[in-house]
């Protein structure tokens, strides 16, 4: 289902930009590790990690406007200088970053395009991999969280074949023996799967 478009959201989103959370240049040449989030909602994951870890900046990604207006304004309320938004689809991200500029890739909840003729449009698909490797550095990693096996068992393939090694898995994070309560910041997908008790999927992999 569509969103109706937000009320005043262009004017809500300029005022972010006007206050620089657009500018993701500056973010590379202060020489930190840059990490990226790919469909970041209305990110309460990207803020929640960048407050718990200012030597590291970060870029989320999202193509739906009206969901990363609240992104971007939750960080300017949070006051972070260590995150920065890009309105676009994971499709064009190659033209946005230069080689080996990203270290992580952090994928929340994607959408699980669940007929097999959309697989492809699935952010663990071989093109979309193939893509991230333009802009990845060297041992970069991919953490990726879903409710849906389904996605989840595929990403695990594409991961593998694609030049990628897993370094961590677990169909049930919560109660997987790695799980740190503390450590782990929700998603806004994450909270509600979690009231309702679905486990969550959990990999990190590592690009060889
Ligand atoms: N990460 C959030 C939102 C998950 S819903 C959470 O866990 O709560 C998936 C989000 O990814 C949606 O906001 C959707 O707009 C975005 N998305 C899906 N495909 C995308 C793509 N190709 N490029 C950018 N964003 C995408």
């Amino acid at each position: 289902m569509r969103m109706r478009k937000k009320k005043h959201a262009d004017e809500r989103i300029q005022v972010c930009v006007d206050s620089g959370y657009m500018r993701w240049h500056v973010l590379f040449e202060q020489g930190k590790p840059v990490f990226l989030e790919i469909g970041c909602g209305k990110g309460d994951f990207i803020c929640g990690t960048a407050l718990k870890f200012p030597d590291i900046n970060f870029i989320a990604v999202e193509k739906n406007s009206d969901v990363i207006m609240f992104a971007m304004e939750k960080a300017k309320s949070l006051n972070l200088h260590n995150v920065k938004f890009i309105i676009t689809d994971a499709k064009e991200l190659e033209n946005h970053f230069e080689p080996e500029t990203i270290s992580r890739i952090y994928l929340n909840f994607s959408d699980p395009w669940h007929k097999r003729y959309q697989h492809n449009n699935r952010l663990t698909s071989p093109v979309f991999l193939d893509s991230y490797k333009k802009f990845l550095k060297p041992n970069a990693e991919i953490i990726l969280k879903t409710d849906n096996k389904d996605l989840f068992d595929f990403s695990l393939k594409t991961l593998t074949s694609n030049g990628f090694e897993i370094t961590n898995k677990t169909y049930d994070l919560y109660s997987s023996e790695f799980f740190d309560f503390n450590g782990n910041i929700q998603t806004e997908y994450e909270k509600k799967f979690v009231e309702q008790n679905i486990p969550i999927c959990y990999l990190s992999a590592v690009l060889l």
